[in-house]
């Protein structure tokens, strides 16, 4: 029987797994169906992780220290992928892909969530390379440049709202003439100077060389196409979490889900079920940055403890 099983083995699932094996835990085991580190190993540049600052450093640098100190202190990793969790009277039997199954006395889900690809050409060349879904991440980068933010949901808009206080000007590239986002937040839109709505639009394309994005093709309704250059993009047209592991055999979420699919948890990061805890992205109210999904990663860690202290 394991003390805990950490489901995911990006920032939160690390920090969570450090935390856990430091605090005593003994037998620990992490589930990550690839190579440890998450979705930040995709990213060529971070800026914004305190302490961090070698601009010659790519993601997967970044994380390669991580692993081997979780491992140095005891984190074990089991390069699986998990089906789903299920509590099974007071503890949790983690189902893996090829029919097996490990006991645990408690789990901790940080399996992250991914944002949803528009489609256009270009997109995945240039991801990581002037096409961005992160603004906290990758707008400084633009500081005075114009770019361009492509969706009509709530994040684009909000998302466009912080690039206006970065770049000089926010060209939001929209399909449809109305907004899916929230009238108020349409409004504050188009209050700011430097947004520019484009409606009734789609990406044909994105341009780029050698050294990245250079800019974008549009086409309107009416089929005429429009370049706009020295751009930056920034696709905002959702999210995918990856939850399925929190579905029972009938497909139903075994804990409280809010209604785009991201695990409701407290502030301990404690989730509608006793033992079990989610952290990082694929929580409620996630910052989608990995001084946070480790900052959850430890707080769920410190929460186990004391779950499996007050079991005794
Ligand atoms: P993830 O990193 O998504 O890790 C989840 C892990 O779970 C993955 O490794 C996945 O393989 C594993 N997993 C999923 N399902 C299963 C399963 N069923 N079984 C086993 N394992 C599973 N943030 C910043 O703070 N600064 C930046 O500059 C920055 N730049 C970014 C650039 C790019 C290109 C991208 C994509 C993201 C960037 N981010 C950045 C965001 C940051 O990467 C995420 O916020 C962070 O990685 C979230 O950590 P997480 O542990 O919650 O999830
Ligand atoms: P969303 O509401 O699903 O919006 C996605 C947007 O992207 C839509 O405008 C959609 O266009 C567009 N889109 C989708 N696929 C596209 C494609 N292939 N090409 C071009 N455009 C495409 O996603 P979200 O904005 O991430 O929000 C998710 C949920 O979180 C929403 O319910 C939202 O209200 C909520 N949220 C709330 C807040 C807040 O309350 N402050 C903040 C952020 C998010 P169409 O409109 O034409 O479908």
């Amino acid at each position: 029987m394991l003390d805990c099983a950490i489901i995911g083995g990006g920032p939160a699932g690390l920090t969570a797994g450090l935390y856990a094996t430091r605090g005593g835990l003994k037998n620990v085991t992490m589930f990550e169906t690839g190579m440890p580190g998450g979705q930040i190993t995709q990213s060529s540049e971070i800026e914004n992780y305190p302490g961090f600052f070698e601009h010659d450093k790519t993601g997967m640098d970044f994380m390669d220290t991580w692993q081997k100190q979780c491992f140095h202190f005891g984190l074990k990793h089991e390069m699986k992928k998990v089906l789903r969790v299920e509590k099974t009277n007071n503890h949790f039997t983690i189902h893996t892909e090829g029919g097996e199954t490990i006991e645990a006395k408690t789990a901790i889900v940080c399996t992250g969530s991914i944002p949803k690809r528009a489609g256009f050409n270009g997109e995945e060349k240039y991801f990581g390379k002037g096409v961005s879904t992160c603004a906290t991440c990758d707008g400084f980068f633009y500081k005075n440049k114009p770019v361009t933010v492509l969706g009509g949901g709530d994040t684009a808009l909000e998302e466009a709202f912080y690039l206006s206080n970065i770049a000089s000007d926010v060209f939001v590239v929209h399909r449809r003439e109305e907004f899916r986002a929230s009238p108020s937040t349409v409004e504050r839109v188009k209050r700011k100077e430097n947004i520019h709505l484009v409606t009734n639009t789609v990406i044909e394309e994105v341009l780029g060389d050698a050294m990245g994005v250079t800019g974008v093709k549009l086409k309107n309704r009416d089929g005429e196409v429009k370049q706009l250059d020295n751009t930056g993009l920034f696709v905002f047209v959702g999210h995918d979490v990856n939850n399925s592991v929190l579905k029972d055999e009938n497909g139903e979420f075994i804990c409280d889900m809010n209604d785009w699919g991201q695990v409701i948890v407290d502030l301990s990061m404690k989730t509608s079920v006793s033992g079990l805890f989610a952290a990082g992205d694929m929580r409620i109210e996630a910052p989608k940055q990995v001084v946070s999904a480790a900052g959850d990663g430890a707080v769920a860690a410190l929460q186990v403890i004391s779950y499996i202290q007050e079991q005794q």
